[in-house]
């Protein structure tokens, strides 16, 4: 069932496992030789596979030296990078089976257990265990930070708002991702209760006030509840915090009222306002340009930004879709050759600057790691000119 290779590799992993196992043990002066004899033979249950066995030696060597704790959680750290995490988890289980254990050591052992059953995809468990640890220790700020990352995954964003305000009020920190979830929060329940929302976004205005995302929330909640002259200054307000929504976020000013040309002209003016966000509000002015029914004049401003700014992907992806919508007639096609050549290239214009993945629009948590406010732009991509008109 294994093949020779698989085999060899297979052994020599875990006599490295054993070994460590047993060099940390033997490099403790104090450690007896009783002790070394139960862990001798707890490692030889490790080899043999019987993790019910191993824990018992094991146990046996503990009781006889508390430190060797130390050596359960490096013999589990070994188990978890080979792979074996139902080894780590028997073996955090059964520690916390024991009675009398040190606090910290259980709280160690706890949070490593949720960490496991979170990896191998055991949600409730994990959930269970981070539970039970919080409330025994309800101001452990790695348990607080590692559980509300699981509620963020699971998108309840009730539980993870409670837990990041006892995370804020045990660490003084973490207003701003306070405020992101009581967003998220926001948005779920703008549906049904629209006034629901909308207090739950002024909260987060009020927690974080240089953030953009309440003010997005602010905006739709209002634009929910028919109010549409707030939920004009509240876009306004988000995209001056943030130009990279203004593609997106920023045409919901025609909802809040505008006219397609009311709002392309403001567009217009804000990117001659920021000169660093001109590319997302000349993005956004197109769009309402389009909306407005004036294509040509969408792909003749998108086409100006090009000639300054030749990498700006984004705007050379959006004049080659209105030349396919077949806005521009047929002869204006030879003109724009080089961009439809580059259409079927992704245009991943934002990197998280935590994991270092790429996304196609901007976000303000990381689709890939989960970390709050850590897209950016990523640095133009270099436009290969010749390449194109080959
Ligand atoms: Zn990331």
């Amino acid at each position: 069932m294994f093949s020779d290779s698989t085999l060899v590799v297979l052994l020599a992993t875990t006599a490295v496992t054993a070994l460590l196992a047993l060099v940390l043990v033997l490099s403790r002066k104090q450690t007896t030789e009783d002790a070394s004899k139960a862990y001798l033979a707890g490692v030889r249950y490790v080899l043999s596979d019987e993790p019910d066995a191993a824990f018992a030696e094991l146990s046996r060597a503990a009781r006889m030296n508390t430190a060797t704790y130390d050596t359960y959680f490096a013999l589990a750290a070994l188990m978890r990078r080979k792979g074996e995490l139902a080894w780590a988890i028997r073996l955090a289980q059964n520690m916390l089976l024991k009675p009398a254990l040190p606090r910290d050591v259980r709280r160690r052992a706890q949070l490593e257990l949720a960490l496991d059953y979170r990896r191998s995809g055991m949600q409730d468990r994990a959930r269970d265990t981070f539970e039970t640890l919080l409330s025994e220790a309800p101001e452990d700020t790695e348990a607080l930070l590692a559980y509300r990352r699981l509620l963020e995954e699971a998108r309840d964003w009730s539980r993870a708002v409670e837990v990041q305000e006892r995370l804020v009020a045990t660490s003084g920190d973490g207003q701003g991702v306070l405020a992101h979830l009581l967003c998220e929060m926001a948005t779920v329940s703008r549906p049904t209760d629209a006034r629901a929302a909308r207090a739950l976004a002024d909260r987060a205005a009020a927690l974080d006030p240089q953030s953009a995302h309440p003010r997005v929330e602010q905006a739709r909640s209002a634009l929910a509840l028919g109010q549409r002259d707030a939920a004009q200054s509240a876009l306004r307000e988000a995209l001056e915090r943030e130009p990279e929504l203004a593609p997106v976020t920023g045409l919901l000013l025609l909802d809040a009222g505008l006219s397609p040309a009311e709002a392309a002209s403001w567009f217009a003016s804000e990117a001659e306002r920021k000169a660093r966000a001109a590319g997302p509000f000349t993005l956004a002015r197109a769009e309402a340009l389009v909306r407005g029914g004036k294509a040509a004049q969408a792909v003749e401003t998108l086409q100006a930004l090009l000639q300054r700014e030749p990498g700006f992907l984004e705007a050379r992806r959006a004049v080659g879709e209105l030349l396919l919508a077949g806005g521009p007639v047929e002869s204006l096609r030879d003109a724009y050759r080089d961009v439809l050549r580059t259409l079927g290239d992704p245009v991943l214009a934002f990197i998280c600057r935590a994991c270092q993945a790429k996304f196609p629009v901007f976000s303000f948590r990381c689709p890939g790691c989960g970390a709050w406010d850590h897209l950016g732009r990523a640095p133009s991509q270099e436009f290969d000119q010749a390449a194109a008109r080959a």
